[in-house]
């Protein structure tokens, strides 16, 4: 029996007397059909090397590791380390790692375990770290094809959203900067264990080669867009001129503002990834 049946799920944890820590997120999936969906998704073959972040019992380890050449899973919990370690003693394709993942160095890891070369990156991800650990692996440039991600629909909306949408932020731009993302299935609280209060959704994130803009100073960029999001209320001349992390002035952000041919009174939510590029530029 798989360890994504629902049965099995209960006999593991039971035998081995675990308790789930809400701390860290740990809804456990047991659903054969999203596991399905996730390999789909993910496309997994034996030339892949597959980072899976947070394991849990190893229910989609297992799966992994029947598809792909070799997987390492990284997980906080201590508890489970000996619970993966049974679970999964008969792949010889598989490396447990105890660890934070936000502490743990992608890159090197990366290079020690794939000689450098891109890996997928395949997770049912803990809900309460899900931006940090997406824009780790952006922001760090943790050379990667894919990432196939369970998040919450929320998270997905906000990553797959356009200009003048509520969802429209941060998290987008810095996704629709570096990859280009599907959205893969729709996952009701039904399908883990314990239940989240909230639908969640299978999305892949494309790494591309090259960004599908170019701009000269990508942290000016990035800067840039936190700052208008961070009071995506204002406009953007007093978005910029209010931020911390930016030393331009009102007149500064206005004159650039006004050379991009934008409206003066626009907000950071209208502008497109290429207008906030061009507008970094202006001001680089
Ligand atoms: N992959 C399993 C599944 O699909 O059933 C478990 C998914 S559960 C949503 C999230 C997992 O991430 C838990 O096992 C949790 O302990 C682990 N986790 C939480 N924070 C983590 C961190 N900072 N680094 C590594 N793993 C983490």
């Amino acid at each position: 029996m798989k360890l994504v049946d629902p049965k099995k799920t209960i006999e593991v944890i039971q035998k081995q007397d675990f308790s789930f820590r809400k701390r860290f997120g740990q809804n456990f999936l047991i659903d054969m059909h999203v596991l399905e969906k996730i390999m789909d998704a993910a496309a997994v073959t034996r030339d892949d090397h597959v980072l899976e972040i947070g394991p849990g019992i190893g229910t989609m380890t297992e799966a992994l590791a029947e598809r792909a050449g070799y997987v390492t899973a990284v997980e906080i919990d201590g508890d489970l380390i000996p619970i993966l370690r049974e679970n999964l003693k008969g792949y010889e394709n598989v490396d447990i790692i105890h660890g934070d993942i936000l502490k743990v160095d992608i890159n090197k890891l990366v290079e020690e375990k794939n000689g450098g070369r891109p890996i997928k990156v395949v997770a049912n991800l803990p809900y309460y770290i899900t931006t940090p650990i997406i824009m780790e692996l952006l922001e760090k440039r943790v050379p990667m094809i894919s990432a196939t991600v369970m998040v919450q629909k929320e998270v997905a909306a906000r990553m797959m959203s356009a200009p003048g949408t509520k969802d429209y932020g941060a998290l987008s731009l810095a996704v629709q900067y570096y990859c280009r993302p599907y959205y893969a299935a729709t996952v009701p609280p039904n399908c883990f264990m314990p239940r989240p209060n909230v639908d969640s959704a299978v999305i892949r994130l494309d790494r591309y080669d090259t960004p599908p803009v170019s701009v000269r100073n990508e942290r000016l960029m990035f800067d840039l867009i936190r700052a208008a999001f961070e009071q995506r209320r204002k406009t953007l001349v007093n978005a910029i001129n209010g931020s911390g992390r930016l030393a331009i002035t009102k007149e500064q952000a206005a004159e650039a503002i006004a050379r991009c041919g934008f409206d003066p009174m626009v907000r950071g939510e209208a502008l497109t990834l290429e207008q906030f590029a061009a507008l970094a530029d202006a001001l680089a």
